[in-house]
């Protein structure tokens, strides 16, 4: 009776390890994540799923880069179809086409795509709006590059020199008054 009793707790106590090893990474995700991925492999498809949600959360939508250029819609709902564009360290130039793919009118909705420093998006933005057609101050040097404002049906593109983004930190936005906000993402040369 008494060796049952033993029996009995000692298959509890496994039963409540067992159980503690397991829901220990759904309890605190972030430190254990890399550690019962790479013990357990049996794990490694419930652990893998988090794990490359994470960095997909940074850039849920990046932007389809083919020979040193990519295509970026613009819409009626003030967005960008992307939010990151990964430019080849093997250009030397590269090339964003915009497309407005809403109905809108370029003084009421325009777009257009502005490439420069994070810190200085709100400048070139609000110095901006005297220029109309661009929505960039003429001979702003804070912008890398850009191209003109578009309505819906329209389109623009801009070429520019990879070199003068390698250094990091650049964005791309719409300098269009208010759309900043909305319309921005990284851009990186990689
Ligand atoms: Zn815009």
């Amino acid at each position: 009776m008494k060796s049952r009793h033993i029996l009995l707790a000692g298959a509890v106590a496994l039963a409540l390890s067992a159980c503690g090893n397991s829901s220990a990474p759904a309890d605190s995700a972030a430190p254990a994540d890399a550690a019962p991925a790479a013990e357990a492999p049996a794990a490694a498809p419930v652990e893998a799923a988090p794990a490359e949600a994470a960095p997909a959360a940074a850039s849920t939508k990046p932007a389809v880069v083919e020979n040193c250029a990519t295509t970026i819609e613009s819409n009626d709902a003030m967005q960008y179809n992307a939010d990151s564009i990964t430019v080849p360290a093997s250009c030397t130039q590269f090339t964003i086409n915009l497309k407005h793919v809403g109905t809108m009118a370029a003084n009421v909705m325009g777009h257009n795509v502005v490439v420069a420093k994070e810190a200085d998006m709100a400048g070139i933005s609000a110095d901006g709006a005297s220029n109309a057609a661009e929505h960039v101050k003429a001979g702003d040097t804070r912008s890398i590059a850009h191209t003109k404002i578009i309505g819906g049906g329209e389109s623009a593109s801009v070429t520019f020199d990879v070199a003068k983004i390698k250094d990091g930190g650049y964005k791309f936005f719409c300098s269009f008054p208010g759309h900043l906000a909305l319309m921005q993402g990284n851009i990186q040369v990689q």
